[in-house]
């Protein structure tokens, strides 16, 4: 199939920023918007995501679309839904090809901390274009409620000493993310020379509890989308998937939760699958979406699919699922294609990945939640922890016994110091964290990189003394 500009996917949207700055009341607010308004068709809860139709980005922006006439082309929008460090790695782990753009939320009351600078840091890196929401605009002292309202027209009824704190606060984030190499403005403040800058950052006051700006962040979203990632977002028929979790369901067995970003995925294709003990090939025999309803949504009563279409979050049921990887790429046997190429593609990452652990025999464990945030957690023990801390082995997903087993070795090894586990973002089972205490390891969780390494610098200290 051609490639045209008239045949888009839908752009891929985060929610990124420190804890406690609304990423969570501002996915809730973009979703309600429309509900309220007593029209609860066009959004659909998918797997992981959740995702708009055209007609509905239409009926959000409608107010501030009525005096910006931006032409809508993407046929939608999803919105990854876990906010947080979890999408933060989730991106990391599949690089751009993930998200698309992204929504940096910054509480306008406290200016940038310690996760949005970690998240811009990041989605510069990565290219990826993204709007700064300097949310909770609403506690600017006197703020008067305009509900659901396009920015300007919001401000536009503020009382002198109200847009006068709402000033400084806004010049006081730009001079933070001017700290940070970035220059930015309120978005209809900018030149055209900004706009075609793409290192620019448009900022949108919003309030994610009483809706203000909104419209302003989903309209710029999509423009952004429209102007910037034309050619990324064409669609083509080959397949582009990533695994967002992987889940036991009564009735299921393991399942595996996937973003297909682009292409076709079939009921009856031989998918390949990335694991740490290799890759694995196995038939897909069901591609599942929540009901439509809330109401509807009674256990296991999922949607069957035949074939989906990217972009799409997508619930995958086959055999031999349980230890697929999250944040690990996804891959069909075409008719033309040599398996054994497939598997060797989609371990790739991992292969890397492992190439880099160090060759001495003595170190730590390393667990985390997705490859991507064992690649980042590895990078940061290798490169910004003094002295490096060894790794001799790594994992995926909650510990089990069976990793505590193998840590446990560095004992008689006589390095008790390494009998540690080095835990982010993961869960630990209740037998596996008994038998760690039996056989003298210790686990450190943390879901935050650096605490992890504050923790162990701390033990390696008190061990010296
Ligand atoms: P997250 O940790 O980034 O997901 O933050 P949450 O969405 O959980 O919000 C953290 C707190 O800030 C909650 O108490 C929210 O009600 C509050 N909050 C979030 N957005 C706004 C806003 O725009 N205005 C006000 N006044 N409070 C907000
Ligand atoms: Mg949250």
């Amino acid at each position: 199939e051609a490639r045209s500009p008239d045949d888009l996917r839908c752009p891929i949207v985060v929610i990124m920023g420190h804890v406690d700055t609304g990423k969570t009341k501002l996915l809730d607010k973009i979703r309600k918007t429309n509900v309220q308004e007593g029209e609860a068709g066009g959004i659909t809860q998918q797997i992981g995501a959740t995702y708009f139709e055209k007609k509905t980005l239409e009926t959000q922006t409608a107010r501030l679309n009525a005096t910006e006439k931006v032409e809508l082309k993407v046929p939608g929008m999803l919105v990854i839904d876990t906010p947080g460090h979890e999408s933060f790695t989730n991106l990391r782990s599949r690089g751009s090809s993930l998200c698309d753009v992204a929504i940096l939320v910054v509480d306008l009351m406290h200016g940038l901390e310690q996760q949005t600078i970690e998240s811009l840091t990041m989605l510069r890196k990565r290219g990826v274009p993204f709007v700064v929401a300097l949310n909770k605009v609403d506690r600017c002292y006197g703020w008067k409620t305009a509900k659901d309202t396009p920015i300007r027209e919001a401000l536009k009824g503020q009382d002198e000493g109200t847009l006068m704190e709402f000033r400084s606060r806004a010049t006081d984030a730009k001079v933070q993310l001017q700290e940070q190499g970035v220059n930015s403005n309120l978005y209809w403040e900018m030149g055209d020379d900004d706009w075609s800058n793409s290192d620019f950052i448009p900022l949108v006051p919003t309030s994610a509890v009483t809706g203000e700006g909104v419209q302003d962040v989903l309209l710029l979203l999509c423009q952004m989308a429209q102007k910037k990632l034309e050619e990324k977002l064409m669609w083509h028929a080959n397949l582009q998937c990533t695994v967002l979790e992987v889940k036991a369901i009564d009735g299921l067995g393991m399942t595996v939760d996937v973003l297909v970003v682009n292409g076709h995925l079939k009921e009856g294709d031989r998918a390949v699958f990335c694991t740490l003990d290799g890759p694995i090939v196995t038939e897909i025999r069901g591609l599942l979406t929540p009901p439509p309803s809330r109401e509807m949504r009674i256990k296991s009563e999922y949607i069957h699919h035949k074939s989906v279409k990217g972009a799409l979050g997508v619930k995958v049921i086959g055999n031999n699922l349980d230890k697929v990887m999250a944040g690990t790429p996804v891959m069909v046997v075409g008719p033309d294609d040599e398996e054994e190429d497939i598997k060797a593609e989609v371990m790739s990452d991992l292969t890397k990945l492992k190439g880099k652990l160090s060759t001495e025999k003595a170190g730590v464990l390393v667990q985390a939640s997705t490859l991507g945030a064992l690649e980042a957690l590895l990078q940061f023990l290798r490169e910004d922890t003094k002295p490096p801390i060894p790794v001799s082995a790594i994992g995926i997903g909650t510990i089990h016994k069976r990793d505590i087993t193998k840590i446990s070795i560095m004992n008689e090894k006589g390095h008790p110091e390494y009998a540690t586990v080095l835990a982010f973002d993961v869960d630990v089972e209740r037998e596996a964290r008994e038998y760690a205490q039996e056989m003298n390891v210790r686990i450190m969780t943390a879901d935050i990189i650096y605490h992890l390494f504050d923790q162990f610098t701390r033990f390696m200290d008190e061990l010296k003394q």
